[in-house]
């Protein structure tokens, strides 16, 4: 089923995105998480792209597995990277085929070792691109990334609005944000967002700091920011796990708990293939949210 059929009228909705893992061990863990969270009863669960394409059969593999014999609602993520058009019109045939319905359409980043990223020769530069491909080769539900603090690679924060929008105006039915710690950047995003004329339910991307070190390398990657006094009240537990683990899900459950009161269309969380953080925050919250 569609996401669109069930996003953005009322309900907020209540997404779970795990990664294909590269060993047997990594698979048991994963489908443990998923079986875990399935109790939640999610709106729909999402499976990453490799950086690279590096996953791109696991990806279709899995994505097809939750949806076919889980009965979890499912949307692949796909990229540009490394694809031709011909090649990524293979790839959405195979969904399209195996009955996923929604695709999450990215650029992706630059491989590593590269700092710009360079469109493959036949394939796509920005992912407005990759979002009209989809829509014209299969009725695809489309979700599409936005930043509230901006994408890292543009630095004026007017003209990312402007980026994002053409991927909406070209067929993108919803918007799943990159992860943040402080509301205020996502309500200023979504009420620019809103005054540009971006209409499509915009979901607030949820990442439980709950190691200093990890979280501070995801920061440095995609340009988010950890307010001063939550960095420095892990800094301080850093040398007791459970207390990080601890403040981490008290400030993600807190993040949640404004975002639903300030009507936010849906909350997505990036669970890295585990389960606890995430039930004991959608427990904590216990929305009454569209599945
Ligand atoms: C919810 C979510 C899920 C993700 N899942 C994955 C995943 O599974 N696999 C993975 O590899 N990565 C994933 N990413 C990361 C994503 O691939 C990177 O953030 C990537 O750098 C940008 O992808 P995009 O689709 O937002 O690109 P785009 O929308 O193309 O934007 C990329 C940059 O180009 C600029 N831009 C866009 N259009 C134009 C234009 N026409 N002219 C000039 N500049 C333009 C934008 O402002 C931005 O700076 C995810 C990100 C999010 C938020």
């Amino acid at each position: 089923m569609r996401i669109d059929e069930i996003i953005g009228l009322g309900k907020p909705a209540v997404s779970f995105e795990f990664f294909p893992p590269k060993s047997d061990a990594g698979f048991a863990q994963l489908y443990q998480a998923i079986n875990e969270l399935h109790a939640i009863n999610p709106t729909y669960v999402s499976v990453t792209y490799g950086a690279g394409g590096s996953t791109r059969q696991k990806t279709v593999e899995l994505v097809g597995r939750i949806q076919n014999e889980l009965k979890i609602r499912s949307m692949a993520h796909l990229t540009c990277v490394g694809h031709t058009a011909d090649e990524i019109g293979g790839i959405l045939d195979e969904l399209w085929n195996s009955g996923i319905r929604n695709v999450l359409a990215l650029r992706g980043d630059p491989p590593a070792g590269q700092s710009q990223f360079v469109a493959t020769e036949g394939g796509f530069a920005y992912a407005d691109q990759l979002v009209r491909f989809v829509r014209e080769r299969h009725p695809f539900c489309i979700g599409v990334a936005g930043y509230p603090e901006g994408h890292p690679q543009c630095l004026n924060k007017t003209r990312d609005l402007e980026h994002l929008k053409r991927k909406v105006d070209n067929g993108g039915c919803f918007v799943i944000t990159q992860l943040f710690f402080d509301n205020v950047e996502f309500y200023r995003f979504r009420d620019a967002a809103r005054e540009m004329g971006i209409k499509a339910p915009i979901v607030a991307g949820i990442m439980p700091s709950l190691n200093v070190a990890q979280i501070k390398r995801f920061i440095s990657m995609c340009g988010a920011k950890i307010p001063q006094p939550l960095l420095v009240r892990l800094e301080a537990m850093e040398g007791d796990p459970e207390a990080v683990y601890a403040a981490g899900v008290e400030h993600a459950t807190r993040q949640c708990q404004d975002l639903l009161a300030n009507g936010v269309d849906g909350l997505h969380f990036y669970t890295l293939n585990k389960s606890k953080a995430t039930v004991q925050i959608c427990k904590a919250l216990n929305p009454p949210h569209a599945a």
